[in-house]
C-alpha cells in the first residue's frame, strides 16, 4: 500500500506531477510517432517514385537505361535478369549489398548496409516483353535516422528538465496558496476559552479559504456568545442564590441573639422558611433551564384539550388569586385540541397565570382564554389589567433573569426566570410566545400552539 503523503503541499505537488508527466509524455510519444510516420512516408514516397522512373526508363532501352546510371537522379538502383545484376548505379555498387529481400511495388523495408548505414529499399520483379526484370532501388536512411535519434535524445533531456521545473514550480505556488491555512492554524491554536473574542484572518473572504475562515469566525462568535450568556447565567445565578442565603444567616444571627424569646424565635424560623421557599423555587427554576439547555427534558406529546389544561391551572391558582381580591375568569367555551407534552405547557401557563396575579394590585382583573386561530392554531391568552410592561422592557423580559423593577419583583418573589422558562416550554412544543404590544395599563400574553392534526 502507498503510503499516503502527509502534507497537502506534498500531495498537491505529487498530483501535479503525475498529471503533467501523464501530459508530457503522451504528448512526446505522438510527436515522436507523428514525425516518424510522416519522414518514413516522404521516404517511401521517393522510393515509389524512383522505382517508376526506373521502370520506365527499363522499357525505353539499354541506353536510356545507361544514361539514368550515369547522370539520372536516382542515386541507388540495379536491375537484375535472371538475380543477376544486369545494370546498377556506381553508388549501389558502394553499398555492398548482397541478399535482397523482395518486397512487391507497395512495400519498402530497411536494410543495413556493408558500412552499417541504414537504406530503405523497394525490390520487385517486373515482366517485360523479353522477360522479367527484377528492379530495387534504394534510399539513404541515415537523415532519418540520425533525425529520430535527436529527437528522441531532445525528448529524453527535455522531459525530466520540464518535469523537475514543473515539480519545484507546484511545489512553490502549493506553498503560497496554502500560507494562509497556516496562519489560520496558528491562529486558531492560541483561540482558547478566554480568549474567544480573537478572529481567523480573512484575506479574500470570496475564495475558498476566505469562506472557511468565515464559517470558524461564525462558530467563534457564536461560541463567544455562548460562554457569555453562561458567564453571565452562573454570575446571576449565584447572585440570586446568595440573597436568600444571606437573608437566612442574617436572620439565623438575630434569632440567636434573641435565642430565649420564644415568640421571635418562630418569626425567626418562619423567615427563614420564607427564604429557603425562594431558594427552592429558583433552584428548581435553574434545574428546568440546565435540563433545557442540555435537552434532556422528557416530551411525551400527547392529544390534549387545552381548555381542560387551562381549567387546571385556573383551579390550581385561582386561591393565590383570592387571597388578592382578584377576580380571574377563564373563557373556554368549546375543546381545542392539540398534541402537546402536558407537563411543559402547563409549566408556562402556570408562570403566565402566576405573573399576572403576582404583578396585578389588589382587587385587578385577570382573564385566562383557549380560542382557535385560524385553522391551524390554538391560543391561549393570559391578560390583566395590571401595570403592564414598558415598550422598552419588552423585548428583554424573556431573557434569564430579567426583571423590569429588580427590587420589587424580588420582593413578590422572582428571580426572573418565569418567562424564560415558559418561553422553552413554548418553543419545545413547537409554539410560540408573546407579549401582546399594548398601550397603557395591562398586558397580555398569548401562546400559539399547533393544533392536533389527529382527527
Ligand atoms: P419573575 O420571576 O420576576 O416573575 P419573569 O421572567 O416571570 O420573572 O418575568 C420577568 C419580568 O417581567 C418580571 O420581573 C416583571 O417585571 C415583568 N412581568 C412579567 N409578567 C408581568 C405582568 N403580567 N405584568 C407586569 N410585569 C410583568
Amino acid at each position: 500500500m502507498i503510503r499516503k503523503a502527509r502534507s497537502v503541499r506534498a500531495r498537491l505537488t505529487l498530483w501535479h506531477l503525475s498529471v503533467l508527466a501523464t501530459i508530457i509524455l503522451g504528448f512526446a510519444l505522438g510527436v515522436y510517432f507523428f514525425l516518424q510516420a510522416s519522414l518514413l512516408r516522404q521516404i517511401d514516397n521517393h522510393l515509389t517514385r524512383d522505382f517508376a522512373t526506373v521502370e520506365r526508363v527499363v522499357t525505353q532501352g539499354p541506353q536510356e537505361l545507361d544514361s539514368l546510371t550515369r547522370h539520372g537522379n536516382v542515386l541507388f538502383f540495379r536491375v537484375e535478369i535472371e538475380r543477376q545484376p544486369a545494370i546498377e548505379t556506381e553508388s549501389w555498387r558502394k553499398l555492398g549489398l548482397t541478399t535482397l529481400p523482395s518486397t512487391g511495388k507497395e512495400g519498402a523495408v530497411w536494410i543495413s548496409a556493408a558500412d552499417g548505414k541504414p537504406y530503405r529499399i523497394k525490390a520487385a520483379a517486373v515482366p517485360f516483353r523479353d522477360g522479367m526484370r527484377r528492379i530495387i532501388v534504394a534510399h539513404d536512411g541515415d537523415t532519418f535516422q540520425q533525425s529520430m535519434h535527436s529527437l528522441m535524445v531532445i525528448l529524453l533531456l527535455a522531459i525530466p528538465a520540464a518535469l523537475v521545473l514543473a515539480v519545484a514550480g507546484a511545489y512553490l505556488l502549493a506553498g503560497r496558496i496554502l500560507a494562509p491555512l497556516a496562519t489560520m492554524a496558528a491562529t486558531a491554536r492560541k483561540i482558547s476559552a478566554d480568549r474567544l473574542s480573537e478572529r481567523l484572518p480573512v484575506e479574500n473572504p470570496g475564495d475558498e479559504f476566505g469562506q472557511l475562515a468565515t464559517a470558524f469566525n461564525e462558530t467563534f462568535l457564536r461560541l463567544e456568545d455562548s460562554f457569555d450568556r453562561l458567564h453571565r447565567f452562573t454570575a446571576d445565578a449565584s447572585h440570586e442564590l446568595r440573597t436568600p442565603l444571606t437573608a437566612i444567616r442574617s436572620v439565623g444571627e438575630v434569632g440567636l441573639q434573641e435565642g430565649s424569646n420564644a415568640a421571635a424565635c418562630r418569626e425567626v424560623i418562619g423567615s427563614m422558611l420564607e427564604e429557603t421557599d425562594h431558594l427552592t423555587k429558583l433552584v428548581d427554576s435553574l434545574l428546568i433551564l440546565s435540563r433545557a439547555d442540555a435537552r434532556t427534558v422528557p416530551l411525551h406529546r400527547e392529544r390534549t384539550d387545552l381548555t381542560v389544561l387551562a381549567t387546571e391551572v385556573y383551579d390550581c391558582l385561582q386561591v393565590l388569586a383570592e387571597e388578592k381580591g382578584q377576580i380571574v375568569s377563564l373563557v373556554a367555551p368549546s375543546p381545542v385540541v392539540a398534541s402537546i407534552d402536558r407537563t411543559t405547557v402547563r409549566q408556562a401557563l402556570i408562570n403566565l397565570l402566576d405573573n399576572a396575579i403576582k404583578f396585578t394590585p389588589q382587587g385587578g382583573f385577570i382573564q385566562v382564554s383557549v380560542e382557535r386561530s385560524g385553522a391551524e392554531e390554538a391560543v391561549i391568552a393570559v391578560s390583566d389589567d395590571g401595570p403592564g410592561i414598558p415598550a422598552e422592557h419588552r423585548e428583554k423580559i424573556f431573557e434569564r433573569f430579567y426583571r423590569v423593577d429588580k427590587g420589587r419583583s424580588r420582593e413578590i418573589g422572582g428571580a426572573g426566570l418565569g418567562l424564560s422558562i415558559a418561553q422553552w416550554a413554548v418553543h419545545a412544543n413547537d409554539g410560540r410566545l408573546k407579549l401582546e404590544k399594548r398601550e397603557g395599563k395591562g398586558s397580555t400574553f398569548r401562546i400559539h400552539l399547533p393544533l392536533s392534526r389527529t382527527i
